[in-house]
């Protein structure tokens, strides 16, 4: 047996933030076929069941850069939280360097009101730039995730009981991002990847989009030899090292598309789908 592991954003959905129904018929087909499916994505758990409901499709979903993972009918297969001492050294750091950040649990998106309203006219200044115009628009698309929590200052969310997942801080300043970056991946404890130009997402360093995978084909009994995985940037890569058959969006950066087996149309033109009928025709239904 086999799995599709799917990304969602500039994968499986579209500039509209919506599923195609040729994506949906793609998903269906495979499904028919005795093909598993599962949503791979940074985005929360809840935010993406919501996406699923709309769509009529119920998959394994892993979310927040696999720190959660949960089955078909919505129960808990595993959960990797940040320690709450690091989500506090987190934030303290982001914080005084004026990020806009993310601070997603299982029950919500918290972030700050004020650095929200900052952060989305600085995408509108950018989106009037021919240089930016791209990023500033992936950035607007992630402002759309469902179950944003608006707070007054960063103690508001430490204070939270919930366990955190996952923390995403974004910038268009290249140089202040990038040494977001080398400042936690430094720390052993702590993993991170990014899913667009212009965001850095920190998790456990257990918690990846491949080591789920690989957890769920052990459970599943499902070969990762014979699966494949759908994606488009650097927080697909975990995924794609574990199965056999990885396929880039034609939207992917050109160091996505040279480590991936195969490269698919863009997600607006419904690059899933495609990849997913190559994939059954090419690779599960010859063998
Ligand atoms: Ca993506």
């Amino acid at each position: 047996m086999s799995f599709i592991s799917i990304d969602l954003d500039g994968t499986l959905l579209n500039g509209e933030n919506e599923i195609s129904e040729e994506n949906k018929k793609a998903i269906q087909y495979a499904k028919g076929r005795g093909i598993e499916v599962i949503i791979s994505t940074g985005r929360a758990y809840f935010d993406v069941q919501t996406i699923c409901k709309k769509a009529g499709i119920s998959p394994y979903i892993i979310g927040t850069n696999g720190a959660t993972t949960h089955s078909k009918d919505g129960k808990v297969i595993s959960s990797i939280p940040i320690s709450k001492e690091r989500v506090e050294s987190i934030l303290k750091w982001l914080n005084e360097r004026d990020f806009y950040y993310e601070v997603f649990t299982d029950k919500a998106i918290y972030t700050l009101e004020k650095r929200r309203e900052y952060f989305y006219q600085e995408i509108q200044r950018m989106k009037s730039t021919d240089l930016y115009k791209e990023t500033a628009t992936e950035a607007e698309r992630q402002l759309d995730q469902f179950g944003y929590v608006l707070v007054e200052n960063y103690p508001d969310i430490l204070k939270q009981e919930e366990e955190v997942f996952n923390i995403v801080a974004c910038s268009f300043d290249q140089k202040k991002l990038a040494e977001a970056w080398d400042r936690f991946n430094m720390i052993g404890e702590l993993g991170v990847v990014s899913s667009a130009e212009h965001n850095i997402e920190i998790t456990n360093i257990s918690a990846s989009k491949g080591n789920a995978l690989e957890k769920m084909a052990i459970l599943m009994n499902v070969s990762l030899e014979k699966s494949m995985a759908i994606g488009d940037s650097n927080n697909d890569l975990s995924m794609f090292r574990k199965v056999g058959y990885s396929v880039a969006m034609g939207n992917a950066k050109d160091d996505i598309k040279a480590v991936c087996t195969t490269t698919t149309l863009k997600n607006d033109d419904d690059g899933v789908a495609h990849a997913i009928y190559q994939f059954m025709e090419n690779y599960v239904l010859q063998k």
